[in-house]
């Protein structure tokens, strides 16, 4: 099987991205037109990697589930993007950036990879901006920047709460140019089901046709997977309904290994779960911290006043209220990473302070914002004895501007109005930093498989900050990628186009179809839902935001005990060969009933606790994560053999040559 070989290149670590750009082979121009390639997903990584690859001459296949490219997840992100521009003149730089990625990572991601993605973070913007994207402007016209957590500088451009959706339609212009120059040819609603492999390489892909419910075959000389992440193994979670981890979960079985299951991120600001008839949770933006204060009552019988409905937040006075975060992170404040502060709301809510029915719930409340920025408003109109009540108006005006959508999106959800009342949040889960084990150059360990964006477990390490999935998605499809696969491609100028008729690609089909097959032929007792809801029971009580040995075994037999009543019992109705959502819904959750219990395994083999990998076991006395450098500095990678709890392991040794290694400190 794959060697573990991270192709890390020699050298300085500022300059080893630019001397390996200079030192891999390049495909002529000439010769890209008689190659092909196949990018699944067509998010900000797939869509920035399929516009610069046609763009360079390649002929593209690009593939998604949804009805347009332009529907891909990404598409709701909201707070950010990251780059090291240093536009506020506020002490930010590359290596900064660098810096605080590697320590918000806890310490577990590959140096040479993030110095990498702070680099071409600044180029991201150019592009961006270049293809129209309305970033946030400051009133003299130049871009504004807001903070996130787990850095002491604003670097982070935005467009209102909605700068997925900007980015993504830049990304998705540049796409279309390409489309329409037949560089690019798109398959909408089509879902990748299985990874072909010709003489070990990866030549092709076997999808389905959504709308008709028809198997295809595609060939290509390299395929790209951009497929997002898997973080809906929890069925609640911020995720689009859709997202799945399926393309990966093929590949890792034909032999693509699986990097740190286990890092997941749970986000702090996430309107609470209301009830079992939930299948959705919706994100408040990290940006909200920037002018929100979180907070929970000092005393608890305040805490159950308000739960019972006999206090209202707005009665507590200041010296009744305990601003956690501020309280025990003082550098950081409200600000700290993610996986910290949703620890510490966990453990307020666990200690009985939580302020909804549930008792899972903390508080976000701009007044303070309001009024500071009501005050300077009033300042700079002159209005110098403007009362309180102008003076809220005023701040509440300049709080909408910020994130107006968002305060709509929770009044909608909640009913309250959050310029009156504090937001109500709790934890959920949100991101991937695991993924398939890419090298430097992006390729799994299959040759000729790539994966971009979420989709890989590249650069976060244990944690990602707030608004860096967004520029490492960008940087991957727009500044890596189309550099680093001329170096593999280069061996395929002669090649000519792959037969879809190949022993390989029918043998593929045979294996999707039987699975198909399978599927279908359950009893008919439960839903898909039933067992996706299952699922994410067990993982979010043995596998969620705090995880200890005991409960991580019971996941291990538990998630292996529902697939087998799956398989048994599912219930799909509708055809084989026809659009059928529950079909396709049941081989996303049959490839998460694999992904679970792997996801666990990787859990219990880390006896340690980093970043959002908490293990009860390993904390400090003030319940904070305690790494072990000495045994577990590695970046875990799966090999698939038959069954996931019997995954082999590879592990790539973390080199840290130019960072300290440290207890990770937002005091
Ligand atoms: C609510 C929310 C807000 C966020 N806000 C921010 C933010 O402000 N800043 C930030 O940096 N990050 C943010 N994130 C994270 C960020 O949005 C994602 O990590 C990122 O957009 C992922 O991009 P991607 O291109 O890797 O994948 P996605 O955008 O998830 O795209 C996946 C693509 O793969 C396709 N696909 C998947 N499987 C298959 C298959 N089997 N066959 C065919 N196609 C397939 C899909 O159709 C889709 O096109 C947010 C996330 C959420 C949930």
């Amino acid at each position: 099987m794959a060697k573990l070989e991270s192709r890390v290149p020699n050298g300085p670590l500022a300059e080893k991205w630019s001397k390996h750009k200079n030192d891999i082979r390049l495909v002529n121009p000439a010769n890209k037109r008689n190659i092909d390639i196949i990018v699944i997903g067509t998010g900000l990584a797939g869509a920035s990697a399929s516009a610069s690859l046609a763009e360079l001459g390649y002929n593209v296949k690009t593939f998604c589930y949804q009805d347009s490219p332009r529907r891909a997840h990404s598409i709701a992100a909201q707070g950010g993007v990251n780059a090291a521009k240093n536009y506020q003149g506020d002490g930010d730089s590359v290596y900064r950036l660098f810096y605080d990625t590697i320590k918000g990572g806890d310490y577990r991601s590959r140096e040479a990879n993030v110095h990498r993605l702070a680099e071409v973070s600044t180029n991201i913007i150019d592009q961006c901006v270049a293809q129209g994207v309305p970033f946030a402007r400051e009133y003299g016209g130049l871009l504004d920047n807001r903070s996130f957590g787990g850095v002491q500088v604003s670097r982070t451009f935005y467009a209102k709460g909605q700068t997925g959706q900007q980015l993504l339609l830049g990304a998705y212009s540049a796409m279309n140019r390409q489309i329409q120059r037949g560089k690019i040819k798109s398959y909408t609603r089509h879902e990748m089901l299985d990874l072909v492999l010709v003489d070990g390489k990866a030549r092709g892909i076997i999808a389905r046709n959504l709308v008709t419910g028809e198997l295809e075959r595609h060939s290509a000389h390299a395929v790209v997977l951009a497929t997002g992440g898997y973080g809906n193994v929890f069925y609640l979670s911020t995720y689009c309904m859709g997202a799945n981890v399926m393309a990966a979960w093929r590949a890792h079985r034909r032999g693509a290994h699986f990097a740190n299951p286990c890092f997941t991120q749970i986000h702090p600001t996430c309107i609470p779960v209301s009830g079992d008839h939930q299948s959705k949770l919706t994100l408040m933006s990290e940006s909200l911290r920037n002018d929100g204060r979180i907070w929970v009552p000092k005393k608890l019988e305040d805490a159950k006043a308000i739960r019972e409905g006999k206090l209202r937040p707005t009665d507590l006075a200041e010296e009744d209220r305990d601003y956690y975060l501020e309280r025990r992170y003082p550098a950081f404040g409200n600000l700290v990473p993610r996986d910290v502060a949703s620890r510490a709301a966990k453990e307020r809510c666990d200690a009985g302070f939580g302020v909804n029915k549930t008792g899972e719930a903390v508080y976000l409340d701009f007044d303070s914002a309001i009024m500071r920025y009501g005050r300077e408003k009033a300042n700079t109109m002159g209005l110098k004895d403007a009362d309180d009540k102008k003076v809220r108006a005023l701040g509440e005006e300049i709080v909408e501007a910020k994130y107006g959508n968002l305060f709509q999106m929770y009044e909608k959800i909640v009913n309250e109005n959050p310029y009156k009342t504090p937001m109500k949040i709790y934890p959920a889960v949100h991101y991937a930093m695991g993924g398939l084990w890419v090298d430097y150059n992006l390729m799994t360990t299959i040759p000729g498989c790539y994966a971009a964006g979420e989709a890989n477990f590249s650069d976060h390490g244990a944690n990602r900050l707030g608004a860096s999935a967004l520029m490492q998605g960008l940087a991957d499809g727009y500044f890596v990628l189309p550099y680093t696969i001329g170096d593999y491609l280069a061996d395929d100028i002669q090649t000519g186009s792959i037969s879809t008729d190949l022993p390989e690609f029918e043998a593929a089909e045979k294996e999707v179809k039987e699975r198909l097959e399978k599927l279908m032929s359950g009893s008919g007792k439960h839903s898909v839902d039933y067992y996706h809801k299952k699922l994410g029971k067990i993982m979010w009580n043995k596998c969620g935001m705090s995880r200890n040995e005991q409960g991580l075994n019971e996941a291990i037999k538990e998630i292996a005990e529902l697939r087998e009543d799956f398989y048994k019992n599912v219930r799909i109705p509708g055809e084989l060969n026809a659009m059928n959502s529950e079909l396709e819904k049941a081989h996303r959750v049959a490839d998460f009933l694999e992904l679970g219990e792997l996801f666990a395994v990787d859990a219990l083999n880390r006896n340690e606790s980093c970043g959002g990998h908490f293990r009860e076991e390993y904390q400090t006395e003030e319940g904070e994560a305690l790494r072990d450098d000495e045994n577990y500095r590695y970046v875990a990678a799966w090999e698939y053999t038959g069954v996931p709890s019997e995954a082999k392991l590879h592990k790539e040794e973390l080199v840290y040559e130019n960072i300290e290694l440290k207890t990770r400190s937002y005091k």
